[in-house]
């Protein structure tokens, strides 16, 4: 059985490029006693991606040169002899990208296909959708009638955020780019306001009109200039979630930004980074989560890219701002 695999072929300058990656095929191997062999139906991509193809330490380790390239999927058993698992169970791993993918049950989620389409539990139902709720309900925690601010706020997390600090009774002000995903998450997903930081680069101004009462909690997903006017703008006792700094992923040194630190003394406000892996319990979340989706409270879309061919192409997208919601290759 041919298996094709895109491997790490280069570590990127700046923006990632096509190139970065190469298609490969191998055969599969075998099954030892205790593995399973899982074909990929959604594989996701994500902007933790580039910090895996760089060198700089992180995290989590890097991906070496001409090593699969990692990244969690969903896929079907279609061979098994792993006991806990049987053929035609749809499964959520780090299947990185390939169209098959070997794995001995560890640190696999049974995908429960009842719930909603299978493809969400790269999404909503996953590890985006996880960190939306954990960072609006611990970190940021969001309590009625505050103003909360996400940036990112019509990709995978950051629309969920908005929503969920809306059901905690917050008033939900969302920090994206360009008219579409300002409709979007307006219209589709009931934010109280929003900004679109393309059109409006003075983002500190358009804070003043969407947040009268100022700041009381951040989901910061982006960094850079939005979280410089954000974290000058905040409330007494605020709390701000750093999440991510996509705005920085491609940058080679960081930006020499404003110091903040003063403002962080005046609003006596707490700074956390974050990281879902850090979250236990995730099953209970989920059921939230599933419960809000059952009874309308939390929407979600999906930017389905067609064909496993295009993996690197879908991820450069995420740092071009293609995607509303939460993007996913599905493999033919
Ligand atoms: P998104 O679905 O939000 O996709 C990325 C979006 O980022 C784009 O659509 C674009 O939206 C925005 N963006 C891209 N480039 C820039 C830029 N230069 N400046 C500002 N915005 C930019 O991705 P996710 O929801 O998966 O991830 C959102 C953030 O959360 C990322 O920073 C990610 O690393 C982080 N994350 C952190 C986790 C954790 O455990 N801490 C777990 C999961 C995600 P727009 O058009 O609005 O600019």
């Amino acid at each position: 059985m041919v298996n094709r695999q895109f491997i790490l072929a280069a570590r990127p300058e700046g923006m990632i490029r096509e190139t970065d990656f190469r298609l490969v095929e191998s055969t599969v191997p075998p099954l030892r006693e205790g593995e399973m062999l899982v074909r990929a139906r959604y594989l996701s991509v994500d902007p933790y991606m580039r910090g895996r193809m760089s060198a700089a330490r992180s995290y989590a380790p890097s991906v070496d040169i001409g090593q699969v390239m990692t990244g969690g999927g969903v896929g079907e058993v279609v061979e098994s002899r792993q006991a806990a698992f049987r053929i035609g169970d749809i499964v959520n791993f780090q299947m990185g990208w390939q169209e098959y993918a070997i794995s001995h049950g560890e640190n696999v989620r049974k995908v429960d296909a009842s719930l909603a389409p299978i493809s969400t539990a790269v999404g909503i139902l996953g590890m985006p959708g996880l960190t939306a709720y954990y960072g609006v309900t611990e970190i940021c925690a969001v309590k009625p009638g505050e103003t909360f601010v996400v940036s990112g706020a019509a990709g995978a997390v950051g629309s969920a955020a908005g929503q969920i600090a809306s059901i905690r009774g917050a008033h939900a002000v969302g920090i994206t780019g360009g008219q579409k995903k300002v409709d979007y998450i307006l219209r589709e997903l009931g934010f109280h306001e929003a900004i679109d930081y393309k059109a409006n680069p003075d983002i500190t101004s358009a804070l003043r009109d969407a947040c009268p009462h100022r700041v009381d909690a951040y989901f910061d997903n982006v960094g850079g200039a939005t979280t410089d006017a954000v974290l000058a703008y905040l409330n007494t006792f605020a709390r701000v979630g750093i999440c991510g700094q996509i705005s920085q992923a491609n940058d080679g040194a960081p930006s020499p930004g404003p110091r903040m630190y003063r403002h962080l003394l005046v609003a006596r406000a707490r700074v956390q980074g974050f990281l879902i892996w850090d979250f236990t319990r995730q099953e209970e979340a989920l059921v939230d989560l599933a419960n809000w989706i059952a009874s309308g409270d939390l929407r979600y879309h999906e930017d389905v890219i067609e064909g496993f061919e295009n993996m690197p192409k879908a991820l450069i997208g995420l740092f071009l701002g293609e995607n509303i919601g939460k993007r996913v290759v599905r493999v033919a």
